[in-house]
């Protein structure tokens, strides 16, 4: 009894108090640290001086698309609870962004793969509170939001109250839903300080653009350049283009983490993170050709995989705390994908080893 109440007093201190600025040597833990996101959030934390940075994935090392100098990488698969435990040992800020993930054609075929995702958040969630650390961020997705609002190009941009009544995206955006909720109770019951983010398709150089996990950006990116490669100078889209959507570059993406994990007017309060600059997929595609000083014949597959018809971010809310919001332009943040993506087709095409997913 005694040992309960002391644990209750010590959570009642934990919830009231403030933390101290996070130390640049206090130990930062990023899971997914092999894939796109969760790669370039450990450099971000990286260039600014942060010396303890333990970045852990299921994927062998060699597969990772980036190593962060001195990061203590660990090849670990996190939906197993001793494998938390390790990850999660001496932890100051946890990011948990490891999902067995993709684009559209990965998410609504697989979504038994999307949906086991729930253990690697329910472990890590756990496995952080119990060692003490300070912080929690968790990677949540646009597609929790009700897909019944997002039956028309011309949709109206989602706001964060958007998501209930439920009705996710199947698999994947339910998975996101319920360790959404985990994080608003850790916080309630614990005094786990979480921080929930609901990015809006995130683009950008050191991502998947190839193996069938890549998002429209890269693909389209890819595409191209495959295209001018072989000369056929046809492009294949999924569905009849008309699709809406916003995409986010990966610098704001980083960026917008970091805000949001250390505002304390966020803990435990899901928020947009995405860009409002809403295009369709021929739109995309015609920024593409631009860079790429190209024209293509376009044919549509109407039979693939399309996910919902519109889907914009709105910022209001995040705008409103965090007086930011992304805003780097689509033709700029496309400009740089492209060119990376074109060195990495070309390294390939070398017999180089690349990251493709
Ligand atoms: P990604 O596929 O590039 O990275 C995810 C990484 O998690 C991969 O390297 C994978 O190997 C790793 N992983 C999967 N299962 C694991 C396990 N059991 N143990 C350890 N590592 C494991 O994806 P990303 O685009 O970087 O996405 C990162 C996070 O952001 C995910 O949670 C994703 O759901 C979320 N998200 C991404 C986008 C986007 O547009 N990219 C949009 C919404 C939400």
């Amino acid at each position: 009894m005694a040992e309960r109440k002391q644990e209750f007093m010590e959570r009642k201190k934990r919830i009231a108090e403030r933390d101290a600025p996070l130390k640049k040597d206090d130990l930062i833990v990023i899971t997914g640290a092999g894939g796109f996101i969760a790669g370039n959030l450990a450099l971000y934390f990286k260039q600014r001086g942060f010396t303890n940075i333990r970045a852990v994935d299921k994927k062998p090392l060699y597969e990772w698309y980036l190593h962060v100098p001195d990061a203590q990488n660990l090849s670990l698969d996190v939906s197993q609870e001793r494998n938390c435990q390790r990850a999660c040992e001496g932890a100051v800020e946890v990011y948990n962004l490891a999902a067995d993930m993709g684009g559209m054609g990965f998410i609504e075929r697989f979504r038994v793969e999307c949906l086991r995702s729930v253990l690697i958040n329910t472990h890590m969630i756990e496995a952080a509170c119990q060692a003490g650390a300070r912080r929690y961020f968790f990677s949540s997705s646009a597609c929790a939001y009700n897909t019944l609002l997002q039956k028309d190009p011309k949709v109206r941009a989602l706001k964060e109250s958007d998501a209930y009544p439920a009705m996710a995206e199947r698999g994947y955006g339910w998975e996101k839903l319920i360790s959404e909720m985990f994080c608003e109770e850790y916080w309630h019951e614990r005094g786990l300080k979480t921080a929930i983010a609901r990015f809006h398709n995130v683009y950008g150089p050191h991502g998947t653009w190839d193996g069938g996990r890549e998002k429209a950006p890269a693909a389209l990116c890819r595409k191209v350049i495959e295209a001018i490669d072989t000369g056929k100078k046809q492009i294949s889209l999924w569905g009849n283009g008309e699709q809406t959507r916003s995409f986010m570059f990966i610098a704001d993406c980083v960026k917008g983490i970091d805000k949001i994990m250390h505002s304390d007017d966020l803990i435990a309060t899901p928020i947009n993170l995405g860009s409002s600059e809403m295009v369709s997929i021929n739109e995309l595609l015609s920024k593409i050709e631009t860079i790429a000083g190209v024209k293509m014949k376009r044919k549509y597959d109407l039979n693939a995989p399309q996910g919902v018809a519109g889907r914009n971010s709105d910022n209001a809310f995040i705008k409103q705390v965090l007086t930011w919001e992304p805003d780097t332009k689509l033709d700029k943040g496309l400009a740089e994908t492209y060119a990376w993506i074109k060195e990495q087709y070309a390294r390939r095409k070398a017999g180089k080893r690349v990251g493709v997913g």
